[in-house]
């Protein structure tokens, strides 16, 4: 094979997205994952998948929004060109509250409309609500629906990948951990380790989330449920097959170990308070792991020319709302980073989202 164009380090959500995009650009492309093609280590297998820049906009700043409204246009479309079918459903999302949160409630729609111009949203009163998610019944007075925010089967999407590369003909090395001090041969290698780019990326620090799959297939979700709460913001989410993902936790700690006692009861219980008929559900797993994030909690983009090494990081709690939009941004950049080395990012006007975050690492 020719000297290929780009290697790619780290091939869960981005590292395969990307790849599979620079192929599809034209791009010789080679990828290497520390584990295998099922991509189970990656925290892209412990994600909810969901995409959803409306909900997210209370924690994320107006840019983000944007990119994650980019990636809900480019989700469709990528998907359908994908050889193996991944579930994606874009009903919405349902936010909810306790009636003592109703403040939580007006600070979301007013941090909202501030951040997201194009923001859509609808209140519902409760039998607005059940009319929409009879599983609710009339147990909330009220709730805001946001329509067209989506969510995508995680390990249907992995695996997924891996068949589209494969048959692109991409040399893929599965189980192939790549040392800092290695360097495979390419024009330029790509560094999309996630949290486990923290040896080179010393800002990287982990943030931990705990889920729990549920088998539960008499419940029947048709959005996605969030509950507005000060201290803690619970989300379910239906898969196929009648189970239901749980989560809520970001804790500040590059601690992935099992999720603990704790943590079990405390989703566990929010879950049972907004569902009762999840008593019966069967827990298939409880997952853990930390999301790789920058002290801005923004993607983040480096380029060192010595090294001919780019870096592509901090995807935070957003790897699944952000990635297609952040691999469009890089995609539009390889070209002139590989026909000339040595041009620096941070005046490249074509970086409109990600912009602020690009830097060029002169001496590395
Ligand atoms: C509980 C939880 C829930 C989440 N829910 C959502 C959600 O609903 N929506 C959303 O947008 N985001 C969500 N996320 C965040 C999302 O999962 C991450 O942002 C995303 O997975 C980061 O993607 P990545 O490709 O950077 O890292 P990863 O997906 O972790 O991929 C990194 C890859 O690098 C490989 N690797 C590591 N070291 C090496 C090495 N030395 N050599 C070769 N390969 C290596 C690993 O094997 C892995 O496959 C959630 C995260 C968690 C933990």
């Amino acid at each position: 094979m020719m000297k290929p164009d780009i290697a790619i380090v780290g091939g869960g959500l981005l590292g395969r997205l990307l790849a599979w995009r620079a192929v599809l650009s034209g791009l010789r492309v080679v990828l290497f994952d520390a584990n295998d093609r099922l991509g189970n280590e990656a925290t892209a297998w412990v994600a909810g998948g969901m995409v959803t820049p409306q909900a997210e906009a209370v924690d994320a700043e107006p840019e983000l929004v944007a990119m994650g409204r980019r990636s809900l246009q480019l989700w469709p479309g990528w998907l359908r060109q994908l050889p193996s079918p991944v579930h994606y459903s874009d009903s919405g999302t349902l936010l909810v509250w306790q009636r003592t949160d109703a403040a939580e409630a007006r600070r979301f729609e007013t941090v909202l409309r501030t951040r997201d111009p194009h923001a859509r949203y609808e209140h519902l009163n409760a039998e607005q609500l059940a009319g929409k998610e009879p599983a609710l019944g009339t147990r909330f007075r009220e709730g805001l629906y946001l329509p067209g925010e989506a969510h995508i089967d995680n390990r249907q999407l992995l695996p997924a990948l891996a068949d589209a590369l494969e048959a692109l003909g991409v040399e893929c090395h599965w189980n192939r951990r790549v040392e800092d001090s290695e360097r495979p041969e390419a024009s330029l290698v790509i560094d999309c380790r996630g949290k486990n780019a923290k040896s080179r990326w010393k800002e990287l620090r982990g943030v931990r989330g705990e889920l729990v799959r549920l088998h539960a297939p008499d419940v029947e979700l048709r959005h996605m449920i969030r509950l507005l709460h000060p201290r803690y913001q619970l989300y379910l989410i239906s898969r196929p097959g009648g189970n239901v993902v749980v989560g809520a936790t970001s804790i500040e700690t590059d601690d992935c170990s099992p999720v603990s006692v704790r943590g079990a009861l405390e989703l566990l219980s929010a879950a049972y308070a907004v569902l009762p008929e999840l008593a019966e559900a069967r827990i298939l797993e409880l997952d853990c792991d930390c999301r790789p994030a920058l002290p801005d909690n923004r993607p983040g983009v480096r380029y060192s020319p010595n090294a001919r090494l780019l870096e592509v990081n901090g995807l935070y709690r957003h790897g699944f709302l952000l990635s297609p939009a952040v691999v469009e941004e890089v995609l539009t950049i390889l070209p002139e980073l590989l026909r000339s080395p040595a041009s620096g990012l941070s005046e490249s006007p074509r970086w409109p989202l990600l912009g602020a975050r690009a830097e060029v690492l002169a001496c590395r």
